[in-house]
């Protein structure tokens, strides 16, 4: 091995995961983020064979036959499913292998993991990504690789908060030399206010729609606050009483009062966590801002709604949907001096 060939295998070797419960991203040192897909899984029912994961899984909820089955094995932001979660990391990580085989061959990974976990879960992971043919795995609680992505300076005595609202799970974080001092976690987030949206359109319109259409009606027309000028979506569905195809147009004024609802827990959580934590912190967060992150934070009017309830600025992540990712792959360049604030299991060759 020449010492170029030594260099580049630094260079490329490591990869950071953001195993979320909607979207999973794959970061590789030097390279950027390379996946950045849905954690969405189509299989078989009869012989649990894995048809299609990731984009073309997403594109079959709501669509397949009764012989396949959809599942998002991290739906709540836990490992409900442990082998489907090993399956579908080692089709990402086959994936980046396809393109870079010899360069990233058992790789050390840094996995972001949602503070909440058990150890169960957190063995299942690693298990999983043992399998999928890590080297060394590294797990991090995912407010803080969030923060580091936001560019926070999580690891100064300064305090800086974080909110992340995924899929399955929202996350509110306090955070000061490179721990967590407090944190919520909330099993509430997009997927809930999907749901809501899909009863609201039985219980008043008396039309079913499936969750594909439910959030895009949330990220096209879904408000917390208003619109200058209300936003209007036609939806198709099924008439639940006569079972015929139906269409309706609905308006962002009637959908705001329900997501508001919804989004009360996380606000909640957010003023709670404002109210414990210790005052230096707190006067550091009123002095930046609390921020934001995750899809979550993308809904229209939800920084304003935060900022108006807690009294607080609020911004929202440059990169709110990879702010997790990139603070993985940020820490890849330094494992060694993180060691502190990162849990790492080596894997024995
Ligand atoms: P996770 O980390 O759990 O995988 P993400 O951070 O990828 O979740 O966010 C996914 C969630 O964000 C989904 O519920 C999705 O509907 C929601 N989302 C994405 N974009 C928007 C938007 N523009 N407005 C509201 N919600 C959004
Ligand atoms: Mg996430």
């Amino acid at each position: 091995m020449t010492r170029f060939d030594t260099i580049k295998q630094k260079i490329w070797h490591d990869i950071g995961i953001d195993l979320g419960t909607a979207n999973t991203l794959l970061f590789v040192r030097g390279r950027g983020i390379v996946i950045n897909e849905p954690s969405v899984v189509a299989y078989q029912k009869k012989t649990n064979q894995i048809v299609a994961i990731g984009e073309s899984a997403k594109q079959m909820i709501g669509k397949t036959p009764s012989t396949v089955g959809v599942k998002r094995p991290l739906v709540d932001g836990v490992v409900s499913d442990y082998e489907v979660t090993e399956q579908m990391l080692k089709y990402f990580l086959d994936k980046v292998n396809e393109k870079h085989p010899v360069l990233i061959k058992r790789p050390r990974v840094i996995i972001g993991l949602p503070s909440g976990v058990t150890e169960v879960e957190k063995r299942a992971v690693e298990e999983a990504a043992k399998s999928a043919g890590a080297r060394e795995i590294h797990l991090i609680e995912e407010p803080i690789a969030a923060a580091i992505g936001s560019n926070l300076p999580v690891r100064e005595s300064n305090g800086s908060m974080l909110v992340d609202i995924g899929g399955g799970t929202t996350e509110v974080a306090v955070m000061s030399l490179g721990g967590i001092v407090l944190s919520k976690s909330l099993r509430i987030a997009g997927d809930e206010l999907n749901e809501a949206i899909i009863q609201f359109l039985r219980d008043e319109y008396k039309l079913q729609i499936g969750e594909v259409t439910a959030e895009r009606i949330k990220t096209t027309i879904g408000t917390v606050t208003e619109y200058n000028k209300p936003k209007k979506i036609t939806v198709r569905g099924r008439n639940v009483i006569n079972g015929l195809p139906h269409e309706i147009e609905i308006s962002s004024v009637h959908i705001q009062p329900i997501l508001r609802r919804q989004v009360k827990p996380i606000i909640d959580a957010v003023r709670t966590a404002v109210e414990e934590s210790p005052p230096e912190l707190i006067a550091d967060v009123m002095e930046r801002s609390i921020v934001l992150a995750g899809g979550g934070a993308l809904l229209h009017g939800l920084p304003e709604l935060i900022a108006d309830e807690t009294k607080m600025k609020v911004t929202v992540s440059r990169s709110a949907l990879t702010a997790v990712v990139e603070g993985c792959g940020l820490m890849l360049d330094s494992i060694g001096e993180l060691r502190d604030i990162l849990i790492t299991t080596e894997v024995p060759t």
